[in-house]
């Protein structure tokens, strides 16, 4: 019989990727294209929708040749998107009327800051769709197309516009325009979502002047949303989840408190915090992390915004290593305790600090401070700001991490793991697949169809390397404060 394959689009920010697995959930094939970012002006980031979905196809018709495989051997599809970027489009035509507002997009900061004035609708917000308010999310994005867009405008009042997060936006144009729906992931980046009754908030709704008939239906992560058809066989689309939550499940954190952290570009932190929401009070975010088996699992977030981008500054902007893998080996060149400290504060500091105007800092350089040890302070820099995070998760959900499930670039670096390990004082385990967010949308198609169950994916998953804590705890105290001190005075720079 011939084997059998499930297929994960991942439409990130930077490109659009397909990967074909098989009904193990080995990864066969990878494909993928970069996509353009436009930066029409300061502070704005858009892509086009159209060639989002056209490359997204590209790699899918791609995978599927270069491993020889044939759409009739292929069960289910899933998909994972990049989260909160926004696409508007003519119901008709299948025309968006604007390009795609992508997350990192902040034209909308102004009115997000004239909505935070009010106190009310800070916490009404937060206790409803668990986010802050921030230009970040889809709401405000969607009332800028609707306010500034005339053709928007125009279709605004023949009720023949349609909203998308990425997900969505695929979903429509692969079932040829018959689907419009999302699943409760990406749903709950929107802030105009009530996580909490699981339905559209319409007192959100009214507040930003958005028509309740564009936005999709939402369903669970693993369900049959619609069919596509390809070489005329049609194929189920039966998974979706927004990526960082794709990751989480994808890293089988199922049970409440465990926990996955993504060492990339930045670090993102999920904590599965079970059945009912935990609402935090140090600035993290409360999300869905998926709906499964009639019920919906809820998680905190929290998200370093300066990650392996740090490294990218030793490689580009220092030129202290010529490849991001090679901080490992100086980092174990300094064999003394640390002394430096980088607070990789480029971009202020996120929560728990939410300091906008805290500024890279260097501390605790002496005459014989070399390269090494700026390299080995950065790679830790990563490590420290991810258990500010834990701590903070701990607090707001009251369990105590048993371990961390890392995937990401950055995680290949061991030293870092075992400097993270150290420094949290639990294990770090390294999954064997660290594509961990296409292997969530595989796995949630998979179970979608029938072919896999949670306990098959908890069977499947493999630890590639195991990071136990040695450190003396009198010396991680130690250390940690230290960081503390330092992360104090990088705060309220930049006036
Ligand atoms: P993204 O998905 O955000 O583009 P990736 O998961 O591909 O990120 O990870 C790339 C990031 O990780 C880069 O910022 C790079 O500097 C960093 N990185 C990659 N490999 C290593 C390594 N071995 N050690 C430290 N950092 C690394």
């Amino acid at each position: 019989m011939a084997k059998k394959y499930i297929i994960a689009l991942d439409q990130g920010t930077t490109s659009s990727r397909t990967i074909l697995f098989d009904d193990t959930g080995k990864i066969c094939g990878i494909s993928q294209k970069e996509t353009e970012q436009i930066y029409p002006k300061h502070g704005w980031v858009e892509q086009n929708a159209v060639e989002i979905y056209q490359s997204q196809l590209e790699t899918l018709h791609n995978v599927m040749q270069e491993n020889d495989v044939d759409f009739a051997d292929v069960l289910s599809i899933g998909i994972t998107n990049q989260r909160e970027t926004t696409v508007v489009w003519n119901k008709h035509t299948g025309e968006p009327v604007y390009n795609a507002i992508v997350w990192q997009d902040v034209r909308t900061s102004k009115l997000c800051k004239e909505l935070k004035a009010d106190e009310k609708l800070n916490e009404y917000v937060q206790q409803n769709t668990g986010l802050v308010i921030d230009s970040y999310f889809s709401a405000t994005k969607i009332k800028w197309i609707l306010d500034n867009v005339p053709k928007a405008k125009a279709l605004r009042e023949k009720d023949a516009l349609l909203f998308g997060t990425v997900d969505t936006w695929l979903l429509w144009n692969l079932t040829k325009g018959k689907v419009h729906a999302t699943d409760y992931s990406n749903a709950s980046r929107t802030m105009v979502y009530n996580i909490v009754n699981l339905e559209w908030d319409k007192n959100m709704l009214a507040k930003l002047d958005i028509p309740a008939s564009m936005l999709p239906d939402v369903k669970p992560s693993s369900f049959h949303f619609g069919n596509c058809s390809f070489d005329d066989h049609v194929i189920p689309i039966s998974g979706i989840a927004g990526d960082q939550q794709a990751a989480l499940f994808g890293q089988a954190c199922f049970l409440k408190g465990e926990t996955k952290n993504t060492y990339g570009t930045g670090c993102f932190l999920l904590m599965n915090t079970g059945k009912k929401p935990k609402f935090s009070t140090n600035g993290l975010l409360t999300t869905i992390a998926w709906g499964l088996d009639g019920e919906v699992q809820y998680a905190l977030e929290g998200s370093v915004f300066i990650a392996g981008a740090a490294i990218q500054w030793l490689r580009d902007g220092l030129q202290l290593i010529d490849h991001a893998k090679d901080s490992e080996y100086f980092a174990k060149q300094v064999k003394e305790d640390s002394s430096v400290y980088v607070v990789p504060a480029f971009a202020g500091l996120g929560a728990p600090y939410w300091d906008m105007d805290a500024r890279g800092s260097i501390f605790g350089l002496t005459r014989d401070t070399g390269k090494n040890h700026l390299i080995k302070a950065t790679l830790e820099s990563l490590a420290y700001r991810s258990k500010d995070l834990i701590i903070a998760m701990e607090e707001d959900s009251g369990v105590k991490l048993a371990s961390l499930k890392v995937d990401g670039g950055a995680c290949a670096n061991n030293y870092l793991m075992q400097f993270q390990a150290d420094i949290l004082d639990t294990k770090v385990e390294r999954a064997e697949i660290i594509e961990s967010t296409a292997l969530g949308a595989a796995y949630l198609a998979g179970i979608g169809v029938g072919l896999w169950k949670k306990e098959d994916i908890l069977k499947n998953r493999k630890i590639q390397k195991e990071f136990n804590p040695k450190m003396e705890e009198e010396k991680r105290n130690k250390l940690y404060a230290t960081w503390k001190k330092a992360v104090s005075r990088s705060m309220n720079w930049d006036d």
